[in-house]
């Protein structure tokens, strides 16, 4: 009884996880680095693996200063040297560089190669991700995906949204073009780029000075409204809590503050 008990919960846990993806296959092949079990590599990419240990003590500490908490359970990041082993693991592999999947992070070689430069800034965004998803979920639609994407970038100083600036996501937003933060995700339809027509970077780009601006408005409520999302508090009650106006009027708000109203009937 007990034992199916366990497995009902344990079910229930991976539920979102379960819909939406088939198992993950099987890992064996990665060898641990030996001055590092943290990092496992597929057989020829050690060097890779060693560039990704020496980055993943400051990367840790960043994601936690971010998110105000210590990770709930231990970090396991695996490298790829090849694009045949990202393809087995990621769904999407030539969209992304990097993803997680059952607690651990998956890079893609070429962080190792011609977009080495984006090595740090998207391992912190991956840890970013983890981070929350060991207390949540991952990528559960009970949080936004602007929510998820925001802090990830911001955690990572950008990385992740690295390919729009700030000017070319403001841009979008003056011309009308910014996703709605009361919007709710659900199972089926998760609110991404393609939902709001935004291209990919511009939609983390805006997540992440929508996030970033929630934290200026105040470190406080910023804390408390992170708190009570990673302790699995309803997210839009959470925001609510702890900014005293619901997500809608804080995105008009953000929006007014880029793009302000014309003062010239202030001048006849
Ligand atoms: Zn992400």
């Amino acid at each position: 009884m007990l034992r199916r008990l366990l497995f009902l919960s344990a079910c229930i846990a991976l539920l979102s996880g379960c819909a939406t993806q088939p198992p993950l296959p099987a890992t064996d092949q990665f060898l641990a680095l030996d001055a590092d079990p943290r990092v496992r590599y597929e057989p020829g990419a050690e060097a890779f693996a060693a560039q990704v240990s020496s980055l993943l003590p400051q990367s840790i500490q960043q994601v936690e200063a971010v998110h105000a908490r210590p990770f709930a359970a231990p970090v396991e990041v695996f490298v790829c040297g090849s694009a045949d082993c990202f393809a087995r693991y990621v769904r999407t592999p030539n969209l992304s560089a990097a993803m997680v999947r059952d607690n651990r992070v998956f890079l893609a070689p070429q962080l190792h190669g011609r977009e080495a430069h984006r090595l740090q800034p998207i391992l912190a965004h991956e840890l970013s991700h983890l981070h929350l998803g060991q207390q949540i979920g991952h990528y559960t639609p009970s949080v936004p995906a602007w929510f998820h994407e925001g802090l990830a970038a911001l955690a990572a100083n950008g990385g992740g949204a690295d390919y729009a600036t700030d000017e070319q996501a403001i841009a979008a937003i003056r011309q009308g073009k910014m996703f709605a933060p009361e919007m709710r995700d659900t199972p089926a339809q998760r609110h991404t780029a393609a939902f709001w027509g935004l291209d990919v970077y511009i939609f983390y780009r805006q997540s992440m000075l929508f996030v970033r601006h929630l934290r200026e408005q105040s470190a406080q409520r910023f804390q408390d409204f992170l708190y009570a999302v990673q302790d699995r508090q309803d997210f839009d009650l959470a925001f609510g809590n702890a900014y005293n106006m619901p997500l809608s009027e804080a995105g008009d708000r953000f929006r007014q503050l880029l793009n302000p109203p014309s003062i010239t009937a202030n001048n006849e």
